[in-house]
């Protein structure tokens, strides 16, 4: 038998999820780590003030710079993200997503600097390149579906590219991106890749072993799992580009995550392996009951076979995840079966263990001009489904009867 340390020193992904950096409280013994609640912490003398500049000590000093919830989640997310690399890379957690993926570009970007990201994307990720950041010099274009030739094309056009910025599975389209390819025809022209992992977590696919830079998160969605807090990540896999390029924004733009949101996000995050099993399953059961239904036109989802990118699917997730998308003949269709689900929630936002059911474009993608998005393929008669870790029955007999009433 492994005795302990051995088991602990390469523990699956499973028991990373609950183990890793977990604070022991060594005054009160307390099993779960308490939330420490303080805008402020004390210092013994001057020589203890000295130790802790040096970064000699585990100390903190001020919440904005750091805490002990916000340094126990962050080492935990890096560790599952960097869950097949020797070396641990490096995380920060944020009091949101947009927050994280702002001090990712703010480090990555400086004014001169240009962008090339997938022209579908999480609609104020695309706000944020296509009009905040040109107001401090940076420039932008767009590829479309990230086709790989174009973006050889524009890498070549553009030589003071520093980043590529990929999302995928993308928001709510489903569209896949081959992260290794692109990850490759970045770095051959010395630009970096961002990864916004949301959709797929750490547990279905994991972009630095990919060759990716940065990985982003919202940590609102799956991480925490339980629609409780809103909340961010960033994940360097270069120690070095994370403390020179990064590190410093956080405390700067002060974006920072309340020890209770880092607690509770903590508590979520344990059971993420278990959660995107579960979600990958009910995912898969319900697309396939969605296919065969005479009302339905289409069915988005990674893991059915007609997914056109079912193949890449399969090459860099380890599981397809809980996020898919089904067309309607138009807009009355989709009213209908909005106003007649029971036990779906209509609701943005998504990763909850609870079905949230929304329609795109009226709902998360309304700002998009309407040809844009059209041609982006989420049309009028397009609803995205977050399938929740309830029984797949229950979820499959909800849709069933709001279906039946178009
Ligand atoms: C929700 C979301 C974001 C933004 O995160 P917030 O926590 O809402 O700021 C970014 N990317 C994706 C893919 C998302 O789903």
């Amino acid at each position: 038998m492994k005795n302990r340390k051995e088991i602990m020193k390469k523990p699956e992904l499973a028991t990373t999820a609950i183990h890793n950096s977990e604070i022991h409280d060594k005054d009160t013994k307390a099993h779960i780590a308490p939330i420490y609640q303080t805008s402020t912490f004390t210092f013994e003398n001057f020589q203890s003030i000295q130790d802790y500049q040096n970064g000699n000590t585990g100390a903190h000093m001020y919440t904005r710079g750091s805490h002990p919830s916000r340094q126990a989640l962050a080492g935990k997310i890096a560790a599952l993200e960097s869950y097949d690399l020797e070396q641990n890379g490096v995380a920060e957690v944020f009091s949101s997503g947009m927050a994280a993926i702002s001090a990712a570009l703010m480090g990555l970007c400086h004014a001169g600097d240009h962008i090339i990201a997938q022209d579908v994307l999480y609609g104020t990720s695309e706000h944020l390149i296509a009009n905040v950041l040109p107001n401090y010099g940076i420039s932008h274009s767009l590829v479309k579906n990230m086709d790989l030739s174009e973006l050889k094309t524009q890498l070549k056009s553009r030589p003071n590219t520093t980043v590529v910025y990929i999302e995928t599975p993308a928001n709510p389209t489903m569209f896949l991106v081959d992260i290794a390819a692109v990850v490759e025809i970045a770095h051959s022209h010395g630009a970096k890749v961002i990864v916004d992992n949301t959709f797929a977590t750490p547990v279905l696919q994991r972009p630095l072993s990919l060759g990716a830079d940065i990985v982003v998160h919202s940590t609102t969605k799956y991480i925490n799992g339980h629609g409780t807090v809103i909340g961010g990540a960033i994940v360097a896999k270069n120690a070095l580009l994370f403390e020179e390029r990064i590190a410093h924004i956080i405390k700067t733009i002060g974006a920072v995550p309340s020890p209770f949101d880092c607690w509770i996000t903590n508590i979520g995050l344990k059971t993420l392996p278990l959660r995107m099993e579960k979600h990958s399953q009910n995912a898969l059961e319900v697309a396939s009951f969605l296919e065969q239904h005479k009302n339905v036109k289409a069915v988005s989802y990674p893991g059915l076979k007609s997914h056109p990118q079912h193949e890449l699917a399969k090459k860099q997730m380890s599981g397809f995840g809980g996020m898919l998308a089904f067309e309607l003949a138009g807009q009355k269709e989709a009213a209908i079966v909005l106003n007649n689900v029971r036990l779906a929630a209509l609701a943005v936002s998504l990763g909850n263990v609870d079905t949230l059911i929304e329609h795109p474009a009226s709902m998360t993608h309304q700002v998009v001009p309407e040809e844009i998005r059209l041609e982006q393929g989420i049309t009028d008669g397009l609803i995205r489904l977050s399938v929740g870790i309830e029984a797949a029955s229950d979820i499959i007999k909800d849709l069933d009867q709001a279906l039946n009433k178009i």
